[in-house]
């Protein structure tokens, strides 16, 4: 921790002078946003003004967090870049892999067992270059950083979409891929597209059965899965200042979902709190003394309309619980009109499973609101009608919460507690007859709900609330219950009615653990052995990608052409494959295989050109690689949404896929694609997208002038002999150029390290 402190002192005492000299050239009042934006220039001090959602800005992030699934490839390839240690903060979490089955004990011991060699090396690899690691059990990646790291004025990149939950500790954090990991690890700047400000005033003061994750269900519903795409979402108003640090955590977290960049809180009362309440009295006190540069500036919240790209508002006092679902997270519906939707729509009533926690919703706070009303349950004689369970966001939680009597609460009502990991928010949950394929109902506090996510099943319709509402749900069995004003008949006969949650938002006797599950990474790493087995299959060391062969490229063959939503779980599937997360080449067997082919409507199954023959993506993307011949994937609008992995990207560029053309991309996985060296392009005519036929062949024009801001052209050859010429757009920069030349950017990293 000597690191953080003396990391976030330095950030402290710069950052007058940075916020004075970004003053001077905006010649404006300050969000709160533009001041943490220009307090980490990579070059110093500003000298210029940027155009929000056009210019390309250089920055310094104060640390890197990962989680294991994606840190083994993020580490992978810092092994590649030749450095002793990493050049900023850093840590590990494992808790991506532990799967869901009997209960916390036995899944940790088995998750244990199974990714013993993972394990070993995200430690070993953590010890030797500088890395804190956190051990599978130790909790949730985003609350193991709000409660240990995170800081108000901060800046942090994380290989994870929900990175971003910092933002309720007042971080611009946010999601990456592991490639951009890599570089900030590696010392070099980390660059984004300098985002536009969505401001979201928060009005009078939550109460009753509304909670923060209702504020962020609204925000969905209102500004749906794209309507963040390139913009910072910055909260304030005398609402903003109500809601517990936590709270604030919730709504940053599910900013995600809304395609944000990411979201932010001005520092205030409730953030020194948490810093004290989580040991860190240390960093509220320095964090005191500069806290006028850690919120906007008054004459941006008094006149929002002038300085936010677009500004919402909504008055805490009259929000309504919502629960938003099934299959996307911004189907948004007021907890008044849940049950008329329900029947309407016909989605299956009987609610199956509510599970509770995650990152998105496992705060001390959450856990006493979710526990007032599991202890009304056991009070009012009721039975929980559906299956339920807790999954704590770290250790520190769990034990403080098993320690003043929450998790027995729980339990009671029959709740089983999970590991303090992932599990089923991630598809790690081992479902009793979800092979099967029946239509059924859940209902979480997580932050997803695409299709499978959770247990592989597409028909699971899977809704999203507050922990409260869910346990209330689950209690009910009965996803038309309205629990603020329906009654429920009890064992005994008796109609009753559960009364409004409780919650407390720090414990009283504060937070306590015996072991948070924390390695400190060695003084001297230089002597430390990595661990990877050649044999592993889930382990593999990189190869550099090769270089462009320095013409335009043609005769692609069309891979497929991918119809409606095709998330980063469509084009890399979670679940069982998350154990070959090190592993690129047995990964890369489930490339595209949740994707939609639009010619037949089927997932993973395409037409091999070379045969004629329908087969499954990857082995007919093996088929054109063994032939040597370059292939190119097309996508729908907002392709590559969801998480930040970076397999998504390298899959298609291991197996010989040159590029994807798409309506529009997911901020993300667009970047991904260019560090891989990979062409990411879009129709310059959305429409074009109708052109493409399932037997072309495909040239890319203009690439030996390939140039920022240049289109590219693109020829169809289709079967009968017609041919299309259409023009497509891209967002490379200079640099991003380089890597495209390079093969990647590692191959330039590692040129310059030597
Ligand atoms: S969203 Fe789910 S899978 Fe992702 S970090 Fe949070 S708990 Fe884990």
């Amino acid at each position: 921790m000597a690191f953080d402190i003396e990391m976030i002192k330095k950030v402290y005492d710069n950052l007058d002078a940075k916020v004075n000299a970004a003053r001077k050239v905006v010649n404006k009042p300050l969000t709160l946003t533009e001041k943490i934006l220009y307090a980490h220039l990579w070059d110093g001090e500003a000298s210029t003004a940027y155009e929000r959602g056009k210019s390309y800005v250089d920055f310094a992030p104060d640390r890197v967090a990962m989680q294991d699934a994606t840190a083994q490839m993020a580490l992978l390839q810092f092994m590649q870049a030749g450095r002793p240690q990493v050049a900023v903060p850093s840590t590990v979490h494992c808790d991506h892999l532990i799967q869901a089955k009997e209960g916390a004990d036995k899944d940790l011991a088995t998750a244990n067992n199974q990714n013993k060699e993972v394990y070993e090396f995200l430690s070993s690899v953590s010890n030797k270059y500088g890395i804190g690691f956190w051990k599978p059990g130790a909790g949730i990646i985003h609350q193991v950083v709000l409660e240990n790291y995170a800081f108000p004025g901060g800046m942090m990149i994380g290989t994870d979409s929900h990175t971003v939950n910092a933002g309720g500790l007042g971080m611009v954090a946010i999601g990456v891929g592991g490639a951009d990991a890599c570089d900030v690890m590696a010392g070099l700047a980390w660059e984004l597209k300098f985002p536009k400000l969505i401001g979201v005033k928060l009005t009078g003061k939550l109460s009753g059965w509304t909670s923060a994750k209702d504020v962020i269900l609204k925000v969905a519903g209102i500004l749906t899965v794209k309507g963040g795409t390139g913009a910072i979402v910055e909260y304030f108003g005398e609402g903003a200042n109500s809601l517990s640090c936590t709270g604030k955590g919730t709504i940053c977290n599910m900013g995600a979902e809304i395609g944000a960049t990411t979201s932010i809180f001005g520092y205030d009362a409730k953030m020194a709190d948490y810093l004290r309440g989580t040991g860190r009295a240390d960093v509220a006190a320095m964090a005191d003394k500069v806290a006028a540069h850690l919120t906007g500036d008054a004459e941006v919240y008094a006149n929002p309309e002038q300085y936010f790209d677009q500004v919402i508002e909504i008055n805490l006092s009259e929000l309504e619980p919502h629960i938003n679902g099934p299959f996307t997270p911004d189907l948004a519906w007021p907890l008044s009109k849940f049950a008329a939707a329900v029947k309407e729509a016909g989605w299956p009533a009987k609610l199956e499973v509510g599970l509770i926690g995650s990152c998105t919703n496992s705060s001390y706070e959450d856990i006493t609101r979710a526990a007032s009303i599991a202890q009304q349950a056991v009070d009012k004689n009721l039975v929980a009608k559906s299956e339920f369970t807790i999954t704590p966001g770290s250790e520190q939680v769990r034990y403080t919460v098993e320690r003043d009597g929450y998790l027995k609460i729980f339990e009671n009502m029959g709740g089983v507690v999970l590991a303090n990991a992932c599990g089923p928010c991630i598809g790690q949950w081992a479902r009793h007859g979800a092979e099967k394929q029946e239509k059924n109902s859940i209902i979480t506090s997580f932050n997803r709900n695409f299709a499978k996510r959770a247990d592989g099943n597409p028909n699971t319709h899977s809704f999203v609330a507050s922990p409260e509402i869910v346990t209330a749900m689950a209690i009910a069995g009965d996803l038309t219950f309205n629990p603020a004003t329906d009654t429920l008949t009890n064992s005994k006969g008796e109609q009753v009615k559960l009364d409004e949650p409780k919650g407390i938002e720090l414990p009283i006797k504060g937070f306590a653990v015996e072991d948070a599950g924390y390695q400190a990474p060695a003084e001297d790493g230089s002597k430390v052995q990595v661990l990877v087995s050649e044999t592993s299959d889930r382990l593999q060391l990189l190869e550099p990608f090769k270089a462009w062969e320095g013409t335009d490229l043609s005769g692609l063959k069309l891979l497929i052409k991918a119809k409606g939503k095709c998330t980063t779980d469509h084009i890399s599937m979670a679940g069982p494959w998350l154990k070959f997360r090190g592993h690129l080449d047995n990964i890369s067997n489930n490339m595209l295989i949740g994707a939609i082919n639009f010619f037949n409507e089927k997932a993973d199954s395409v037409k091999n050109q070379l045969t004629g023959e329908y087969g499954s993506v990857p082995a007919t993307q093996r088929a054109y690689k063994a032939a040597n011949i370059g292939s190119i994937v097309v996508g729908d609008e907002n392709y590559g949404e969801g998480s930040s992995r970076e397999h998504a990207a390298m899959e298609p560029r291991h197996l010989g896929v040159r590029a994807i053309l798409v309506k529009s991309f997911a901020r993300i996985h667009e970047t991904n694609l260019k560090k891989q060296g990979m062409l990411a392009l879009t129709f310059a005519n959305p429409a074009d997208y109708d052109k493409i036929q399932e037997d072309d062949t495909i040239d890319i024009i203009g690439l030996t002038s390939f140039a920022a801001n240049k289109p590219l052209s693109i020829v169809l050859n289709h079967a009968d002999g017609s041919k299309d010429e259409i023009s497509v757009n891209h967002t490379y920069n200079e640099q991003q150029i380089e890597w495209f030349k390079a093969g990647g950017a590692l191959n330039i990293i590692r040129a310059s390290v030597k």
